[in-house]
């Protein structure tokens, strides 16, 4: 029998905690590494390589890869011999009260302050519970006198487009995934991970696909010696077809959509086959761990030869664009994909802000003194709390479709009811509505690099709350920028790079492949 102190499975999760939210697992690095070497669409290698840059950047710093710092998953396997103790004078807690005091401890580090982002009442007033927890904690009891523990940060942006269907038992699952992705669009920062899991009950599949998720990055091997089951065949013929879509970094088209494909399966009914697919982003974060009774378990540092030299890109030609003195006509002038370096200021808002100002301007009362967004752009963003001398946190940016709906509302002029943005800042695709709200008033959408938090916040001068605090990271804040980059994502015509890039590049792998 052995026995576990309640205290060291709490440390170990607090610092393993701590550990991904600056190191990318080396597998990782060393895939994205290969796609960056290999990409040929100058768009998505530029995105690869800030997300490289960024990666380093957070390891040396110690802050976090992503301003989503993310919800804790906990895969905890506990050996059948082991017993829990604690002091006499400490209550005893169950798993999840032990995951969740070590969320706690982890995000509050004085440090490192990692972003709470977990509200209660998913439906309801979705208030923050200030430390990130709850963790969602999977339980299950194994033979033998350990307990080990796999442990992941999931970001919300890729964690909102996993999907599931009950396929018929001869439906293709191949047929599925390629009809699938595409719906995905680039909200999970691609390049990533698609896991599966196949099989089991509709609950069991979900499961099966975020575990998937935690197995290292290895299809390169699988590559080299060939599939030898059924579900290796089907992850060589994932990754080829996935890629073969074009959708690449960011979704701007390219090489490389996914650097690996995972499964996991386990036997169904008859009449059933359920599939489960989560998307894992560029802001990959898991640790694993063994607790054996000798104490906590801490991870050893990396080396930071691990990551690679990027060659910082030649800015000399990029666009240079002051923000606060902008007209209409030069925002006219922008093409989609044009890379731009932003400086001056700008204003932050992402879903409760927009919430909150549709529900003043709705119920006929002012907005707050200062909330005027005439004329100006907006960040989608909600950074981290800045520590030292950091003016903010890691603060890249967050999924813009989810703003879509709130487009004319924004970007109408003032004299008929609306904000009188000029543009958005934020990543991935825009929906039809916002597309045709964003051609109708000739405005423009910008995207900057999701899962290059720390690189982003270092183009951020000033920082200050305008309204709305009591939203803490969701707030209003205004930005004083300095060569910010970001590309060109819709112009004002329209026309969607994310809509064109891939279509491009889709056609571009077929050819090469003739
Ligand atoms: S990389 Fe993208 S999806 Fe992942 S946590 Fe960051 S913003 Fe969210």
């Amino acid at each position: 029998m052995t026995i576990i102190k309640q205290q060291d499975f709490i440390d170990s999760v607090e610092a393993a905690l701590q550990y991904i939210s600056y190191y990318h697992p080396k597998d990782f690095i060393e895939a994205l590494y290969g796609a960056y070497l290999r990409e040929e669409s100058q768009a998505a290698k530029d995105a690869i390589g800030q997300i490289l840059i960024n990666s380093k950047m957070c390891a040396q710093g110690k802050r976090p890869i992503c301003q989503d710092t993310g919800i804790v998953t906990v895969f905890v396997k506990i050996g059948m011999d082991v017993q829990w103790a604690t002091d006499s004078k400490t209550k005893k807690l169950v798993v999840q009260e032990l995951v969740d005091q070590g969320v706690r401890r982890a995000y509050a580090n004085q440090d490192n302050p990692l972003r709470a982002s977990i509200v209660s009442n998913p439906i309801g007033p979705r208030v923050n519970t200030k430390d990130n927890t709850p963790a969602v904690v999977h339980i299950e009891m194994v033979a033998g006198d350990k307990v080990q523990v796999i442990l992941a940060a999931k970001g919300g942006g890729s964690e909102n487009k996993a999907k599931f269907v009950m396929l018929n038992p001869n439906d293709s699952v191949v047929d599925w995934v390629l009809k699938t992705v595409p719906t995905m669009g680039a909200g999970w920062c691609p390049p990533g991970m698609l896991g599966l899991g196949i099989g089991g009950t509709a609950e069991k599949a979900m499961v099966m696909a975020k575990e998937s998720l935690m197995d290292p990055v290895d299809i390169h091997e699988l590559q080299e010696k060939g599939a030898n089951t059924p579900i290796e065949k089907l992850r060589l013929e994932l990754m080829e077809k996935v890629n073969d879509l074009g959708i690449g970094a960011q979704g701007l088209g390219g090489l490389t959509t996914v650097i690996d494909i995972k499964i996991k399966d386990c036997p169904t009914h008859a009449a059933s086959l359920p599939v489960a697919m989560i998307p894992n982003c560029a802001a990959t974060r898991h640790a694993h761990f063994t607790l054996d009774g000798t104490g906590p378990s801490y991870m050893d540092p990396p080396s930071l030869s691990d990551w690679p030299e990027i060659p910082q890109a030649d800015t000399s030609q990029i666009k240079r664009v002051n923000l606060d003195n902008i007209s209409q006509q030069e925002i006219e002038s922008w093409n989609p994909g044009d890379s731009l370096l932003l400086s001056g200021k700008i204003l932050t808002g992402r879903d409760a802000a927009h919430k909150k100002i549709k529900d003043i301007v709705d119920s006929g009362k002012s907005l707050p003194e200062g909330v005027d967004f005439e004329g100006r752009f907006i960040y989608y963003v909600g950074p981290v709390d800045p520590v030292r001398e950091e003016v903010v946190g890691p603060a890249g940016p967050t999924t813009s479709t989810r703003m879509d709906k709130y487009s004319e509302m924004m970007l109408a002029d003032k004299s008929d009811g609306g904000m009188g943005l000029m543009g958005m800042i934020g990543k991935s695709e825009r929906g039809d509505i916002a597309l045709k709200c964003i051609a109708k008033h000739k405005a423009v959408y910008l995207m900057a690099v999701g899962g290059a938090a720390y690189l982003v916040s270092k183009a951020i001068k000033e920082s200050r709350v305008v309204a709305f605090e009591e939203l803490g990271m969701e707030a209003i804040y205004e930005f004083t920028v300095e060569d910010m980059p970001v590309t060109v994502a819709v112009d004002t015509l329209g026309e969607s790079v994310h809509k064109t890039g891939p279509a491009v590049w889709k056609v571009k792998i077929q050819e090469a492949k003739k």
